[in-house]
């Protein structure tokens, strides 16, 4: 983390302690779901007149002529897929990754600063996409089947499809360890490093644990686990450690359910054993080190 954005960011958010201590935080699942709840209602049914670069941040498309492609278009929906927002417009998919730091705003910013994009509606109003990492992403694809495509995305957590012999039969296909699968896309969409830590403590199992190794027990649970967990932060909205909020400036409130994550040298809520924290896939990992073993015993 460059001492820059240190700054940028205390100032920012004013909590910055907590990102030092947690290092990279993304929107995961319940945030971009909470993002789309508040977006569907204010801009489906909305022309888009005009698409600006306030800071001529051009970069926030992957090509600059995708601004083109959306301009005329019509929202006529706005679902969630993973980690992506999907603009569903008459011509193509809008889809939009807020990575770390993005925000979708519905009302003007009191300062333009960190603005990299502006679309305006017919209607008099318009959405600006404020980001002051800028890693956030804009992409427009000629259709679903072309994001679907690009992007290459797993089984949704939430969606029906998710059971136990769905999960089952992914992990008897992987030597990676648990916690790299669970964050790899391609398997399971909308997990982060908050949600895995919290899923795998649920269910006992060690980040480290290779995934096909894992026992019926310990597939039911973390099957069980994931859902019930991420339904749970989708009712509190999300988890807000420093830059998520929706709704221009609400916050998410499942941090205080939070069983392990950032909690390092808190005591396990099972077992009363400090919670240590490891590195495993170059992410910051919280583990209890008694309920959390590689052997299952
Ligand atoms: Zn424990």
């Amino acid at each position: 983390v460059s001492t820059s954005f240190k700054c940028l960011i205390s100032r920012y958010c004013k909590n910055s302690n907590i990102f030092l201590l947690l290092g990279t935080i993304m929107p995961e699942l319940p945030e971009v779901e909470t993002v789309c709840r508040v977006l569907r209602p204010k801009v489906v049914g909305c022309k888009i007149v005009g698409v600006d670069f306030p800071n001529n941040y051009t970069s926030v498309f992957k090509f600059s002529s995708e601004a083109e492609c959306i301009l005329g278009s019509l929202i006529q929906a706005v679902e969630r897929r993973g980690k992506h927002i999907l603009f569903h417009l008459d011509q193509g998919i809008l889809s939009c990754h807020l990575r770390m730091t993005g925000r979708l705003l519905l009302q003007e910013p009191l300062s333009l600063k960190h603005v990299s994009l502006k679309i305006s509606f017919e209607n008099g109003k318009a959405l600006w996409f404020q980001d002051i990492r800028k890693f956030g992403r804009f992409v427009w694809h000629a259709t679903l089947e072309a994001f679907e495509k690009v992007t290459q995305l797993g089984v949704e957590p939430l969606s029906k499809a998710w059971t136990k012999e769905c999960l089952e039969s992914l992990l008897k296909k992987s030597s990676a360890r648990i916690k790299g699968f669970l964050l790899d896309q391609k398997n399971i969409a909308g997990l982060g490093n908050i949600y895995v830590d919290e899923a795998l403590w649920f269910a006992g199992i060690h980040p480290l644990t290779v995934s096909s190794t894992l026992n019926h027990q310990q597939v039911v649970l973390l099957q069980t686990g994931i859902k019930d967990i991420l339904s749970e932060s989708l009712a509190r909205h999300g988890t807000t450690f420093l830059s998520f909020y929706f709704d221009d400036g609400k916050a998410g409130s499942y941090k205080e359910m939070l069983k392990v994550f950032g909690r390092t040298g808190q005591p396990c809520l099972r077992c009363e054993t400090p919670i240590i924290k490891i590195r495993v896939c170059q992410r910051g990992t919280h583990v209890c080190p008694c309920c959390q073993k590689v052997t299952p015993c």
